[in-house]
């Protein structure tokens, strides 16, 4: 790994002919000398670039290999090194800016393109029937040829689940941790398609080549284990990605965020910071999963000698850590409820990410053996989800778990935003059942994995990167998250918020927005990626709303006479007992159309649908006010 570490490195020659020595491995250097953070720097050297006249590409590139075009405009002499133009590379996001989900970013340098996460994001209220959104892949599949390879900083949903959609048109190997690929593998599974593909395993510390750039995995702390950040070397500078993250000085398992790294890459100078900023709006730092821990220990010395049931997401390997580990030393047994959390459990324990002593965990269908006080239940649907295992338990409609007053319930999780509602719901229908329930803050049940004000300060200035893009939020997050940075020093025309399909490029000295291309959502219905459009979403909405009328009715080839009908059918329209006389009504006014029709020699079956649903929509306008969908179907005998 020392080799290949070697090898990123040579990946940037130029930095070795700095003069200022500011290149120099840095751990020696802490503390040293009278270096400003970069960042203070940057503002008069960038006013310097912008007096040159402009060059087209081929010039700059001239120049930056020679070395000297810019040594004749005196002033920048002694930082001719980061001062050259070099091959630029371009940052494209396909998903994952102005949004929360379906994170993915594209870095194209030359001939090369490396994408780093490919996730889903779930359904808006707007779109009815559909179960996933996922990126517009057009661009890549445009650019197929040029695809090194897919990078993942960890396993969640928004980061890795639509992978098999991308990987089913574009196979490209796939770089990612143990537990991130093991998470992949029960999805590539689910699509059928896990042995055609290259998945390669990678540990913290490790660099890929791809093409022109590679691709350096640095730990991170996070809500699930085994995450990264990226260090991208390119030939223009390095891109640091920070993935999600936080700083846990106490993790549950494994290392501390490798803080070390980061003010390394500092030192040598990292060109542009792709940072999250999903926690942005919230000062201080978050609290370490270990203070969950201390919670639990709590909650179970007051849930006494009731049964306790916890649900978490199904990904936060840590936190079902920390509730085994309580359950053990309550001598309490373990349950896992709910489909999602049984898969990850399973992947978690083969992979060695949880530690369950034997013996503690049971089979949900065995747990009427054992009594409340011996049982802990973990469970999905911590947001409400109205499938989940938890949802259906407030319902009575779990086949193995009945909630009863003797249920001490805790919800260890925040809801995400535009959940609260489906969870406050879950709660109120828990309490009913006589439950005790404990959730969100009430207690320190739940720690975020994102980083709070305080650990995107130090990652700013850790990494002191000459251009800021926030990433990983909506508008409101990415705003905050400039302001956040410009208050440490970053010079305003250094920070760029983009947006899903807009293309920067940066050369090591500028960067600017230099196009778009194709970018959106897809939405996946089932089988069907991509072919519920705002047609069909438009025809659901409308449905929803009003509605649907059928008319059928059965004509004579021949004569075009009524054979049979018109009968009409109502669906989410009206009651139809309540309303005989209007839907006898509607009868008479569909068949004086089809007579009309008819009787004036129309034959075209189109135009006759057409009228009939023209009449029956004036008609049950003039009668409800309601503008049901009708669907006309004419039968020829
Ligand atoms: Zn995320
Ligand atoms: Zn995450």
């Amino acid at each position: 790994m020392a080799q290949q570490e070697k090898k990123a490195a040579s990946q940037q020659p130029e930095d070795k002919s700095s003069t200022e020595g500011r290149h120099r491995r840095p751990s020696y250097r802490r503390g040293s000398g009278p270096r400003k953070p970069s960042t203070k720097r940057e503002p008069q050297a960038d006013a310097a670039a912008h007096s040159q006249p402009a060059q087209s590409p081929a010039q700059e590139t001239a120049a930056a290999s020679q070395g000297k075009g810019q040594r004749s405009t005196g002033r920048r002499t002694t930082r001719t090194p980061r001062q050259q133009r070099k091959t630029p590379v371009r940052i494209i996001s396909l998903g994952g800016l102005g949004e929360i989900g379906k994170n993915i970013y594209l870095y194209e340098c030359s001939n090369d393109i490396i994408i780093v996460d490919c996730g889903l994001a779930f359904p808006d209220d707007e779109m009815l029937g559909v179960d996933l959104v996922i990126p517009d892949f057009t661009y890549l599949e445009r650019n197929r040829e040029k695809i090194r390879g897919i990078f993942l900083t960890h396993g969640h949903e928004d980061h890795i689940g639509s992978l098999p959609y991308l990987l089913k048109r574009i196979n490209v190997p796939v770089y990612g941790t143990q537990l991130t690929l093991g998470l992949l593998e029960g999805k590539l599974r689910e699509h059928n398609i896990l042995g055609a593909c290259h998945l390669n395993v990678v540990k913290p510390k490790d660099v890929v080549k791809a093409g022109c750039m590679s691709v350096e995995f640095i730990h991170v702390n996070h809500s699930i284990p085994d995450a990264c950040a990226l260090a991208i070397h390119t030939p223009a500078g390095v891109i640091v990605h920070t993935g999600d993250f936080k700083v846990d000085y106490s993790p549950i398992q494994g290392e501390i965020i490798d803080l070390a790294r980061f003010g390394e890459l500092g030192s040598k100078g990292v060109l542009v910071l792709m940072g999250e900023s999903t926690n942005v709006e919230r000062p201080g730092h978050t609290t370490s999963e270990r203070k969950v821990g201390e919670s639990f220990e709590s909650l179970f010395n007051r849930a006494e000698k009731k049964r306790i049931i916890i649900a978490t997401f199904a990904s936060n390997i840590h936190r079902i850590q920390q509730i085994i580990s309580a359950a053990v030393q309550h001598k309490r047994k373990v349950a896992i409820s709910g489909r999602s959390m049984v898969n990850a459990t399973a992947t978690a324990l083969e992979l060695g990410y949880l530690d369950i002593p034997d013996g503690t965990l049971v089979d949900i269908d065995t747990i009427g053996r054992y009594s409340d006080e011996q049982m802990v239940i973990i469970t999905t649907g911590s947001q409400g989800e109205p499938m989940s295992a938890l949802s259906r338990m407030s319902m009575s409609d779990h086949r193995k778990v009945s909630v009863t007053p003797n249920d001490f319930i805790i919800i260890s999780a925040t809801p995400i935003p535009g959940n609260e509602k489906t969870v406050s719901h879950v709660v109120n229908e828990l309490m009913k059942l006589g439950a005790e329930v404990i959730y969100e803050r009430m207690y320190e049940v739940h720690s975020s994995g994102h980083a709070c004000q305080d650990e995107l300060k130090l990652m700013l200035g850790l990494t002191r990167p000459k251009f800021f893009v926030p990433v990983h939020g909506e508008f409101k997050h990415m705003k905050k998250h400039a302001e956040l940075a410009m208050s440490l020093g970053v010079a305003p025309d250094h920070i760029f918020i983009s947006d899903v399909g807009k293309v920067l490029e940066t050369d090591g000295v500028d960067m600017k927005f230099v196009g778009t291309v194709p970018a959106g959502q897809i939405l996946v219905d089932g089988l069907g990626v991509g072919d519920v459009g705002s047609i069909v979403l438009r025809d659901r909405k409308h449905l929803a709303q009003d509605g649907l009328i059928v008319v059928v009715v059965a004509l004579d080839a021949e004569s075009g006479l009524v054979v049979a009908g018109p009968d009409i059918i109502s669906r989410g329209f009206v009651y139809v007992r309540e309303a005989e006389t209007m839907m006898n009504e509607a009868r008479k006014v569909a068949r004086d159309t089809i007579e009309e029709c008819c009787g004036g020699g129309m034959r075209e079956w189109t135009n006759i649908k057409m009228k009939l649903k023209d009449e029956l929509s004036d008609y049950f306008y003039s009668q409800t006010k309601r503008s049901p969908m009708i669907l006309p179907v004419i039968q020829q005998v």
